[in-house]
């Protein structure tokens, strides 16, 4: 046996409560165990300080106070037994009942809270299925000819039309305007610039009539003449399709990113 399991032990040995066996092995181990002799030294020696404490007296009112409680409860008691059944069983029913009253009303009130916090939301996302709805039967009532045809040029009404619903939000760009034919010619005078010479990023201001002016540079081309080509390109004429043809406000203010895709041609 270790020194843990006997100092385990030395409480029951103490008592003479182990079982003769385990008895003899602890008396064994303690024959040769100082370190475990001192600890059966400790605890003896705190079971006799404890054995010398005073006894604590009884308070002199405790027997009185115990009688008068017994009988008032008797009391209680012989009241209950002419209770109606029916108080028998609300009275069992009550703390039930109030414990699920309260846990409904903290649900519906928790439920009150997430619904009036959420409300905001909810009335903004109608909306915006509703206009989104508005927008699709409209480019639906839009007459079929005015639609995207490929076998037709694109004109600025097929365009728009075309764009439906996000033209609202994001200019449509004429299709016949300079911008347009801008990226078609820029293909042309790109060879011998460096790839990424054509990248920009601008803001530009786009009005009813569909002509823009730039506001801002965010990302000025490598090449200036890109630049320059753009900003002429946006005053040449109008760049995007009315705003009537939209329904978009009047004037716009807009983020114009242009990357240079290269397509290699191929004979088809
Ligand atoms: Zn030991």
């Amino acid at each position: 046996m270790s020194c843990e399991d006997i100092q385990e032990s030395l409480s029951l040995y103490c008592d003479d409560g182990l079982a003769p066996e385990a008895r003899a092995s602890c008396y064994q181990h303690l024959e040769v165990c100082p370190v475990c002799r001192a600890h059966l030294a400790e605890l003896r020696s705190i079971r006799q300080s404890l054995a010398m404490l005073p006894r604590p007296s009884v308070p002199a009112d405790l027997v009185p106070a115990i009688n008068h409680a017994l009988i008032a409860e008797a009391a209680a008691r012989d009241v209950r037994s002419h209770v109606t059944f029916a108080d028998v069983i609300s009275e069992l029913l009550w703390p039930r009942v109030t414990r699920y009253a309260f846990s409904s009303v903290a649900s519906l009130l928790l439920f009150a809270s997430v619904f009036l916090a959420l409300r905001p939301q909810l009335i903004a996302l109608n909306e915006a299925v509703r206009a989104f709805d508005a927008a699709l039967t409209m480019s639906d009532s839009i007459d079929p000819s005015a639609r995207y045809d490929i076998n037709r040029p694109i004109s600025p009404e097929s365009y728009s039309a075309l764009r439906a619903p996000f033209n609202a939000e994001s200019p449509s760009l004429n299709p016949s305007g300079a911008l347009a034919s801008l990226g078609r010619s820029s293909v042309a005078t790109t060879n011998g610039r460096r790839p990424d010479a054509d990248d920009m990023m601008v803001v530009a201001d786009v009005f009813s009539n569909g002509a823009a002016s730039l506001a801002d540079v965010m990302r000025a081309p490598r090449d200036p003449r890109m630049l320059e080509d753009f900003q002429k390109a946006l005053r040449q004429d109008a760049a995007f399709v009315p705003a009537e043809l939209d329904r978009r406000p009047g004037t716009m203010r807009v983020v114009y990113s242009v990357h240079r895709v290269d397509v290699h041609d191929r004979n088809y």
